[in-house]
């Protein structure tokens, strides 16, 4: 099922976009929760991380290296980020198109909420 993503992967609405390749994007979090807060998405959809399969893992090592590259592009590479994949409700997961959230610019709390 389409989201708002979609429309964001078909410029159909506007999104601070950060790097983009042919399978994934990244784009700026409208909420940030942190100076840096960057959703990083596969352009196929893939609704939650149970619906991955084993023709996904070119896209998976993908969103993680152009994750670390955007960690380095923000510069929080050094200093430290988290990743965070909320699945379903009990995590709050709200957008039901995979995405990594790459967070970071402040120091984090453990364990999260
Ligand atoms: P989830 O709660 O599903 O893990 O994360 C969804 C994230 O998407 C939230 O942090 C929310 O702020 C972000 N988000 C929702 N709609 C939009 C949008 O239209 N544009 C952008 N850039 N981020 C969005």
């Amino acid at each position: 099922m389409a989201t708002i993503f979609n429309k964001i992967i078909d410029r159909e609405i506007p999104a601070d976009i950060v790097y983009e390749t042919d399978t994934v994007i990244a784009f700026k979090d409208v909420n940030p929760v942190a100076s840096t807060h960057i959703l990083i998405i596969p352009k196929k959809n893939i609704p939650t991380l149970n619906d991955i399969n084993i023709k996904d893992t070119q896209v998976l090592a993908e969103l993680l290296l152009v994750t670390t590259k955007i960690a380095k592009q923000m510069n929080v590479d050094k200093e430290g980020y988290r990743i965070v994949i909320n699945c379903n409700k009990n995590a709050g997961q709200t957008v039901y198109h995979l995405h990594l959230h790459l967070i970071g610019g402040r120091k984090l709390n453990w364990p999260p909420g």
